[in-house]
């Protein structure tokens, strides 16, 4: 539409043309409201029933809420309407005519429980507190990828239907490609580290993965948004860097440009980017810690991975993010490089929120001979991956990075109590339309 106007643009002295969704239509009699809603905010339409065209109020009246209506006049200061301007409308087109019966009150006033609003995800993103969440996970992804540009890393795109899994079997969604089995991918692990040895040296993606997890928990889907980095010439030490400069920027970058998103979250208050250098404790000193708590009925001992309990009561103790380094090479990947002296500890790191785990990166294995050892170790075959560990023949420099799931990242950001709300159209046990 050539000649809109945003409402929250349209001046008193304008004559405009403003276009979006009937929030609710006001009858008192000789006059009546419309108040017509688009992504900028509402604005007040005026009908005075005795001094206009017949057919102009009685469209005006009668349309249905949520309906899409465009409507063209003069735009006039009015101290009692909600935006301190109104309309007054010479014409009133309605392009749309919604249902009566909306199965979402759009307008906020009934509640609708998740399933319902996940349903109807078109009219629950008319409420601007859901469309809140998901113009600040934009803004997150904006600042995420100007961070990346800032240190030199190369956006990339690997594919989603791959013949091998990054971890193995478990997991993996299985697919047909022309007659032969395949899988969704689970990560792209495996394509980033082969282009750090590529000429791009330092790369991220932000895209899909999928994982068949059989459980249903608040902070997992089967279908997420990974936001992965890798570099050549780093280590792990580096990579943490890395990946708390590019929390920081999102963090104030939503803090910068997300006020209004923030308070309509009620969280402009509270937002804060964090600051200071981020906690690095080694995974003895984080189940020593989680064990002082005693939150756990049983001790966890070396080897254990940290069970959500231990995670909520550490996370608690330390009060921020914080990351967990150090690992036991047996619960990390065999991507991971372990540490020269200590073939049990690993160079494996996580960062955590608080809640819970945000990111799980490392210092990877770069040399050939201990890469193979490690697909055996896991019980891994290395034919199957011939594609990724032959190219670690030709000159494969030492690299590391890591992963993020965005979801987890906006959810923990925004305090939402359900991974669902973060993403537009959850893939979960139930889930799988829309
Ligand atoms: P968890 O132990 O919490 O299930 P993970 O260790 O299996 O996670 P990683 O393979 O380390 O996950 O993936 C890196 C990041 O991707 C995680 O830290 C998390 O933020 C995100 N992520 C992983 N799996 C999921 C999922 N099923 N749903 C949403 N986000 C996920
Ligand atoms: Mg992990």
């Amino acid at each position: 539409m050539k000649d809109r106007t945003f409402t929250a643009d349209a001046e008193p002295g304008d004559h405009a043309t403003v276009a979006g969704w009937v929030h609710e239509v006001r009858d008192l009699g000789g006059i009546a409201f419309l108040i017509l809603r688009d992504k900028t905010g509402k604005i007040q339409v005026k009908f005075e029933k005795d001094e206009m065209d017949d057919e102009l109020v009685e469209t005006g009246i009668n349309v249905q809420r949520e309906s899409v209506v465009q409507v063209t006049g003069d735009v006039e200061e009015e101290e009692r309407a909600p935006t301190g301007v109104e309309v007054t409308p010479d014409s009133i087109e309605v392009m749309a005519e919604a249902d009566p019966q909306l199965p979402l009150d759009p307008s906020g006033k009934v509640d609708a429980d998740l399933s319902t609003r996940l349903d109807n995800r078109t009219l629950d993103a008319r409420k601007p507190e859901t469309k809140a969440i998901f113009e600040i996970r934009a803004e997150v992804l904006r600042a995420v990828r100007e961070y990346f540009r800032s240190v030199g890393s190369t956006e990339i795109n690997t594919p989603k239907i791959v013949a091998t899994g990054t971890e193995g079997g478990t997991e993996l969604f299985p697919v047909t490609y022309f007659g032969e089995e395949a899988f969704m991918n689970q990560s792209p692990q495996l394509f980033k580290q082969l282009m750090v040895g590529s000429g791009l040296e330092r790369v991220f993606e932000v895209g899909p993965i999928f994982r068949a997890e059989e459980h249903n928990t608040p902070r997992h889907l089967n279908e997420a948004t990974m936001i992965d980095f890798e570099s050549a010439f780093i280590d792990h030490e580096e990579a943490m860097d890395v990946c708390e400069g590019t929390l920081k920027a999102a963090y104030s970058a939503v803090e910068e440009n997300c006020q209004e998103e923030l308070e309509l979250l009620g969280l402009a208050d509270e937002f804060e980017a964090p600051s200071g250098d981020f906690p690095r404790l080694t995974y003895e000193e984080a189940i020593e810690r989680i064990n002082a708590t005693g939150e756990l009925d049983e001790q966890l001992v070396w080897g254990d991975d940290l069970p959500t309990e231990g995670e909520k009561a550490l996370g608690d103790d330390v009060g921020g993010h914080y990351f967990v380094t150090d690992w036991p090479s047996e619960i990390k990947p065999f991507y991971i490089q372990d540490y020269d002296d200590d073939s049990e500890l690993s160079k494996g790191f996580d960062l955590m929120h608080p809640r819970m785990e945000l990111v799980s990166g490392g210092q990877r294995e770069h040399r050939y001979d201990a890469l193979v050892e490690g697909f055996k170790q896991q019980g891994l075959d290395p034919d199957q991956f011939e594609y990724y560990t032959k190219m670690f023949k030709y000159g494969m420099p030492p690299h590391a990075g890591w992963a993020y799931g965005v979801e987890r990242l906006v959810m923990t950001m925004l305090d939402l109590d359900n991974i669902r709300e973060a993403v537009l159209f959850p893939r979960d046990r139930q889930r799988l339309s829309p």
